[in-house]
């Protein structure tokens, strides 16, 4: 096993991460901000040191403050968690370069499926169905609009480098292309530092179907199953279950088998997600593969009963995968729930603060991944992410139940939060139904919100 892994994360994933390492006697170095010097996951592990000022480039994306760190404390791997330098190649690249085991890919195996481009080429090249659109990057808005009328408006202008919903406009028609393209360019030169953009056909109303991979320096590549993360604002997850109402046995094996083949073309180790979108008609088709931990991967785990934690160290320091295809056996649903730090009264704007309360849910079939304490600050500069609450029961109304019960438990305090928004969610027919798409909170929002707003006003004694 690994001695001594370094986390180059903050908040709940780090926290995930410690949790792992102790259970398996390894021994952890938590990094942090100065924003962070009161975070939990500062307190919690082995050891922790400081590697900057509070804004990230700084601190949680600076290399050379981080490599050091992992040498001068003795570490034999570094777990990048998500976001950050989580899917950044250069960065396992250079780990491996100074001695350090970097928990996840390969670089070469990164940059492969990093460009969102190039991964459609690769995917194809597996003979896994992708999204009619561009073979690779586009040079120009003229080319794209060439492109947009022979495969059919509505289409999509994606980033290559995207990530977290960011980089991507919709044209409806040509004369849409020339504001599609400059908007969503300027977008991935902020956020990615890489302006390159690619097309695909927009898929009218699709669910969002990923399918979690684990596969080992041996040879083995696995899936458990997959998640539907079709509740989503501004093409980001809010709501994810497994398994999906979507999925009849045979089209998840054949999805499934995909993801492994995509998976197989890449060379990938470790874990890993494959996204799919699927088409009211059934058929589905190849987005991007996360060459990381994902923030729903305890989706998985509860239905599985595999850590996919632990797994990622076992693969990291050279053993097989503790389990193998057959014995993955999905039991019972789980749904997650993001509490995000955000107000979804002012189109979900990050509202950081202080903690001034918190109660957590718990009891059966409850799970609650967050960093959070009563008193914490949340600082402004990283993700809004403040908790995640899971419920696992036998049956999917079971598990809404359950879900709807912890919602009711958990208090947060100090700032708004999405939590209520989710609470609707899980009262909606079509939801319970399991009839919706990636556009359920678009077409919904504005009725669940006022719905909210009357409930309000009628618990303070009004008409
Ligand atoms: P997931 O399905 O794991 O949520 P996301 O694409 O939403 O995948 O990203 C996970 C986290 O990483 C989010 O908190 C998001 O803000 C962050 N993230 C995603 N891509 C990037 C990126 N390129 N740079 C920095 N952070 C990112
Ligand atoms: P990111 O890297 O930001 O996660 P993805 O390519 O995974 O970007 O897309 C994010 C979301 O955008 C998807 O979950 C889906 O809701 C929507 N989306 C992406 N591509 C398409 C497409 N071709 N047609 C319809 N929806 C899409
Ligand atoms: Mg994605």
């Amino acid at each position: 096993m690994l001695k001594r892994v370094l986390i180059a994360n903050r908040g709940e994933i780090a926290l995930r991460i410690i949790r792992a390492c102790r259970e398996l006697d390894v021994e952890t170095v938590a990094v942090w901000s100065e924003a962070d010097k009161s975070a939990l996951h500062a307190q919690l592990a082995t050891r922790s040191l400081c590697v900057g000022p509070a804004r990230a480039a700084d601190s949680y994306l600076n290399q050379d403050a981080i490599l050091s760190a992992a040498m001068a404390t003795g570490c034999d791997a570094i777990h990048p968690g998500y976001g950050f330098l989580s899917e950044n190649p250069d960065f396992a690249d250079r780990c491996a370069q100074s001695g350090l085991k970097y928990i996840g890919p390969s670089g070469d195996v990164i940059r492969k499926l990093g460009s969102k481009a190039a991964a459609r080429t690769l995917a194809q090249s597996a003979g896994v169905p992708v999204v009619p659109g561009s073979d690779g990057p586009l040079s120009n808005a003229r080319q794209a609009r060439t492109l947009a009328g022979q495969v059919g408006y509505p289409i999509l202008l994606k980033a290559s480098a995207g990530g977290g919903g960011r980089g991507m406009r919709q044209a409806d028609g040509p004369e849409d292309i020339d504001r599609a393209w400059q908007e969503a360019r300027a977008e991935a030169v902020a956020c990615f530092g890489d302006g390159e953009l690619y097309l695909e056909k927009l898929v009218v109303n699709p669910r969002h179907i990923e399918f979690q991979i684990m596969a080992d320096r041996q040879g083995h590549v696995v899936h458990l199953g997959e998640r539907d993360c079709s509740i989503q604002r501004r093409r980001q997850k809010l709501v994810e279950e497994s398994p999906s109402k979507a999925l009849t046995p045979a089209l998840r094996e054949e999805m499934g088998r995909a993801a492994v083949a995509a998976a197989q073309a890449a060379g990938y180790v470790g874990a890993g997600t494959v996204e799919f979108v699927l088409a009211p008609d059934g058929a589905f088709y190849f987005i991007e593969m996360n060459t990381r931990i994902q923030v729903e991967h305890p989706v998985t785990e509860l239905v599985t009963g595999i850590d996919l934690v632990k797994e990622q160290l076992r693969v990291a320091a050279g053993l097989p995968l503790s389990f193998k295809q057959e014995d993955v056996k999905v039991s019972g649903h789980a749904i997650e729930c993001r509490s995000n730090a955000e107000d979804p009264e002012r189109e979900f704007m990050p509202c950081p603060g202080t903690t001034t309360f918190l109660h957590l849910p718990g009891g059966p079939g409850v799970r609650v991944d967050t960093a959070l304490y009563t008193g914490y600050e949340v600082p402004p500069y990283y993700d809004s992410l403040a908790a995640k609450v899971l419920a696992h029961a036998p049956t999917r109304l079971e598990a809404i139940r359950r879900m709807r019960r912890a919602l009711e438990e958990l208090i947060i305090e100090g700032y708004p939060t999405n939590a209520s928004l989710a609470h609707l969610i899980l009262h909606d027919p079509a939801f319970i139904r399991g009839q919706y798409d990636t556009g359920f909170l678009d077409q919904n929002l504005d009725r669940l919100l006022e719905l909210a707003r009357t409930c309000d006003r009628m618990m303070e004694g009004e008409p």
